[in-house]
């Protein structure tokens, strides 16, 4: 099939939520991409961050084949060895003291509301149902994490939204004590805001927020859908602020490509959902599993965690020493960058980089935002900022 041809079958039978870009991609090794007729593109997207470990990486691949040809699917009605060992990896790393597993960030975040209210019934009965999350921010597309969404453009045609959430604006502590009323269980918030921009919080305002959760015994959840799994130099980005979450969600690159998600729980925590109170058909399914633990493999290791905030220190410098007046700035951790542009010329530039060969992502209203997959060589880096730096300059078509 050539390009074209993919194009018209998505536009004749698909719903037409996205708004794509007209590139259709046959396959990927490290982090480059073909499409149907041989053009070659420079990965700086990684699937929305969940390729951490870029395309066709060997001992991935050999260990979700080697797994569909066990055992594929089982249910959580059974054991099976990919959740078990995985599980003893992740607390083990992360300091937290239980898993579940889903299958989205959407659905962690879910999970992770479920959770807070759920602890706050059992310890205080009703009316404590508030979760505080930040203006700005992005927490999924289900009716709940949509109305736990910190922005206008997300709360509508669904209604009735999920009650009780109220945002506030980041970085203000004395706005969210305002907030943090008698009738609070929660806050929920991304330590670098993704879709909102890449929008870093401030460490003294996370670690205060940490102090006052703490306090008034109301869960501090950090949403490291986005930031996880190695993205932003730290296995997880709370631990490069130095704070202990009460409950974490996390998806995008768990999996290494396919879909798993996991919510933590805290020993504080940890036996809230108890018996009956979530589940999921797919959650932990065997085959994502046996992904994630290629994914820890490589990203679970102090070396390659130190290489991801060098490379991003790298992309910012040479994004910086473009010299070009479009670009106002250049923020992030680690491998997830927002290049900022005068307001609405983002999505212009993603386009024009796009089909000049290198796959940028947008977020917020003035940024340019990479997520390169982890594992991307300093020659793939170089070229996709070749282009990059060629759009800038006006001299790419
Ligand atoms: C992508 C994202 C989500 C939603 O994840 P899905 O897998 O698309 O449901 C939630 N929170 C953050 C911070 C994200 O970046």
């Amino acid at each position: 099939m050539k390009n074209q041809d993919i194009i018209a079958l998505e536009k004749d039978y698909v719903m037409q939520t996205y708004g794509r870009f007209p590139v259709a991609i046959e396959r990927g090794q490290g982090a480059t991409l073909y499409d149907f007729e041989g053009k070659e593109y420079v990965d700086f997207a990684s699937g929305i961050g969940v390729n951490s470990l870029g395309y066709a990486y060997p001992a991935w691949v050999k260990a979700v084949s080697d797994q569909a040809g066990k055992l594929a699917h089982i249910s959580n009605l059974y054991y099976s060895e990919p959740m078990g060992t995985l599980s003893k990896r992740l607390c083990e790393i992360t300091g937290m003291a239980r898993v579940f597993y889903c299958n989205s960030g959407a659905e962690s975040n879910e999970g992770a509301i479920k959770l807070a209210r759920k602890y706050s019934f059992d310890k205080y009965g009703k009316g404590r149902s508030k979760i505080i999350t930040l203006q700005n921010s992005f927490h999924g597309r289900t009716i709940s994490t949509l109305a736990a969404t910190g922005q206008d453009v997300f709360h509508q045609y669904f209604f009735p939204f999920t009650e009780d959430f109220a945002y506030v604006p980041a970085n203000d502590i004395d706005a969210l004590k305002a907030e943090m009323t008698e009738d609070t269980c929660a806050v929920l918030m991304e330590l670098i805001q993704g879709e909102g921009g890449v929008l870093p919080l401030d460490p003294e305002y996370v670690k205060a927020v940490r102090k006052l959760t703490e306090e008034k015994d109301v869960l501090m959840m950090i949403d490291e859908v986005q930031t996880g799994i190695g993205r932003t130099g730290t296995f997880f980005c709370y631990m490069g602020y130095g704070i202990q979450p009460d409950v974490v969600s996390t998806a995008k690159g768990l999996g290494g490509g396919l879909p798993l998600g996991a919510i933590f729980a805290s020993k504080k925590t940890e036996a809230v959902l108890g018996s009956g109170t979530h589940a999921t058909t797919f959650g932990a399914n065997p085959i994502c599993c046996a992904g994630a633990h290629a994914v820890l493999d490589v990203v679970a290791n102090d070396a390659f965690l130190q290489e991801v905030e060098k490379k991003g220190a790298y992309m910012r410098e040479k994004i910086e020493a473009f010299g070009n007046d479009t670009i106002l700035g250049v923020r992030g951790k680690g491998l997830m960058i927002g290049v900022i542009v005068p307001d609405g010329m983002h999505k212009e530039l993603a386009k024009k980089m796009t089909e000049a060969g290198v796959l940028v992502l947008t977020a917020g209203v003035n940024a340019i935002r990479l997520l390169p997959p982890l594992v991307i060589s300093y020659e793939e880096m170089d070229k996709g900022l070749a282009i990059m730096k060629k759009v800038f300059d006006g001299g790419a078509e």
